[in-house]
């Protein structure tokens, strides 16, 4: 089984497809969304300090996330496979990610990455915001800080995964069925 980093804008649709892929492979899904979100919720002092940046549509320092999945790492060895889903966001966790993931004897086997124009990404986040709760994706200034934090920050991870051969672009528009189906074609040619 593979090692994933599931890639894309925000509202690309990785929760979707990382659901899907869960449920078709057993992989152990890890996302820092997901996690920051169940510690605000859980109102650790971590959660707190990460609300205000989330809120707002900025990440989160990198030694908070990067500590995070190193410890999710540790207390899943032996599992058939990961999904990192919204991570890595910085050149920094990635590099994090390759020796957190090397001190156990694994590596990440590819990226997969969801393009998605803009307009797109807009238009997705503003409908999910309507039942997500979340504040990040109920206003169009914040949803704008989060398309143009990805293109600074996150956008040279993908350069840093084609460098090691391991960048693979699947178009993210279409039907939820076939994006999945693409994105396993992906994952059985590896
Ligand atoms: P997501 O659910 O992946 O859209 O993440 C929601 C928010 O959590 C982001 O806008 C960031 O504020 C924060 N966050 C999630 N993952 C990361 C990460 N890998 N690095 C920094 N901040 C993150």
């Amino acid at each position: 089984m593979a090692n994933l980093v599931l890639f894309g804008p925000p509202g690309a649709g990785k929760g979707t497809q990382s659901e899907r892929l869960i449920e078709k492979y057993g992989f152990i899904h890890l996302s820092t969304g997901d996690i920051l979100r169940g510690e605000i919720k859980a109102q650790t002092t971590r959660g707190l300090e990460a609300k205000k940046l989330m809120d707002a549509g900025d990440l989160v320092p990198d030694d908070v996330v990067i500590g995070m999945i190193e410890h999710k790492i540790e207390t899943a060895v032996g599992a058939k496979g990961f999904i990192f889903d919204g991570f890595p966001r910085t050149v920094a966790q990635a590099e994090a990610l390759d020796s957190a993931l090397e001190s156990h004897g694994l590596a990440i086997d590819a990226m997969i990455a969801l393009a998605v124009p803009d307009d797109e990404l807009r238009t997705r986040l503003l409908e999910r915001g309507k039942t997500s709760g979340r504040a990040d994706d109920q206003n169009l200034d914040k949803i704008n800080n989060r398309i143009s934090v990805y293109k600074d920050e996150t956008m040279p991870v993908a350069e840093f995964y084609s460098g090691q051969n391991k960048y693979k672009g699947v178009h993210g528009v279409g039907s939820i069925d076939s994006i999945f189906s693409d994105i396993c074609s992906v994952i059985e040619d590896l």
